[in-house]
């Protein structure tokens, strides 16, 4: 079976019938990797490459709501700094242009790019049933192991919220500049109140933060011993493994390394008037 809607309520009232027997759809730039090489790969498919409006990006009361169809080739032109780097760094241009955002987040890969440039800045995931109607969760309680998450399998992801005003900072540490999985990567999200949020891929099972190292900044602000202090502490939060791009152990000193770097960045970024003493 291969269903092809044009209409978002078509691919939610499909989804809804055939549940987890057929396979959502996006660029097939992950899909289409599994099945080459495994002959039990999923065999019935629901393509959402044709929806209408599923691409869509639009801004609304501060914040940006990008379609689950968005791919990493659109988000690469926001101006969310941390989002449209890591959006630049997946794959070549073909991939680019063919992986979208919700195929990211449903793959929920521990080195998933757009999760942890997501997870910096606090976004909303939109899941939706074509009768139960839209749920909304913050993506911290988004993914819930390795590779799952709340996603119920006859719901589709169908939109991505996240603030437009968050200075943010990202960094990918792989053996290319792209075209390239992560060793590690790091994005870091600050709200204008000073919210901070400090998110990591390929260091656990899920993306994650390192809420220690968060509350160390929000308390004491962005003064060097507090980024030193907020380093060490990412360091002993992540729980990296070794495998056959990296060691456990240049994984977790990376990830103080990119916590000082991309912290240093923001202050170094942070309008005059903030005034905080660094
Ligand atoms: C050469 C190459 C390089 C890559 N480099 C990177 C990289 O640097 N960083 C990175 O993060 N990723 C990378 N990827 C992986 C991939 O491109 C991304 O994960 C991409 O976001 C997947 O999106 P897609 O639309 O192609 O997903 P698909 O392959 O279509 O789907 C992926 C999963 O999401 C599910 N899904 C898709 N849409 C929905 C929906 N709306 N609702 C519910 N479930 C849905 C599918 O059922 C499937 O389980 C690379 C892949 C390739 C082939």
């Amino acid at each position: 079976m291969f269903l092809q809607p044009r209409q978002v309520a078509e691919a939610l009232e499909a989804r809804a019938k055939y549940g987890a027997e057929i396979t959502p759809l996006g660029g097939g730039t992950d899909i289409v990797v599994v099945l080459n090489r495994q002959s039990t790969g999923p065999r019935h498919f629901l393509d959402l490459s044709r929806l209408e409006n599923y691409a869509a990006i639009r801004r609304e009361n501060g914040c940006y709501v990008a379609g689950g169809g968005a791919t990493f080739a659109q988000l690469g032109r926001l101006e969310v700094k941390a989002l449209s780097q890591a959006a630049m760094t997946v794959g070549g241009a073909a991939i680019r242009n063919a992986g979208t955002i919700a195929g990211n987040l449903g793959t929920a890969s521990p080195a998933g790019d757009g999760c942890v440039a997501l997870l910096a800045i606090d976004a909303d995931i939109e899941l939706s049933h074509a009768t139960r109607g839209r749920r909304v969760i913050p993506i911290h309680e988004y993914f819930t192991g390795f590779r799952r998450t709340a996603l119920v399998a006859d719901e589709l992801i169908t939109a991505v919220r996240f603030p437009a005003d968050w200075r943010t900072a990202w960094y990918k540490i792989g053996k290319r500049g792209s075209i390239n999985i992560s060793i590690v990567c790091c994005a870091i999200g600050m709200s204008p109140r000073g919210n901070v949020r400090i998110a990591f891929g390929c260091v656990a099972p899920t993306v994650m933060r390192a809420r220690q190292a968060e509350a160390i900044i929000a308390k004491d602000g962005l003064a060097d011993a507090s980024i030193e202090a907020a380093a060490q502490s990412a360091m002993k939060e992540v729980a990296p493994i070794d495998d056959h791009r990296s060691s456990a152990s240049y994984r977790r000193a990376m990830c103080g390394v990119l916590t000082r770097r991309l912290l240093r960045e923001l202050r170094q970024d942070a309008p005059r008037a903030a005034g905080r003493a660094e």
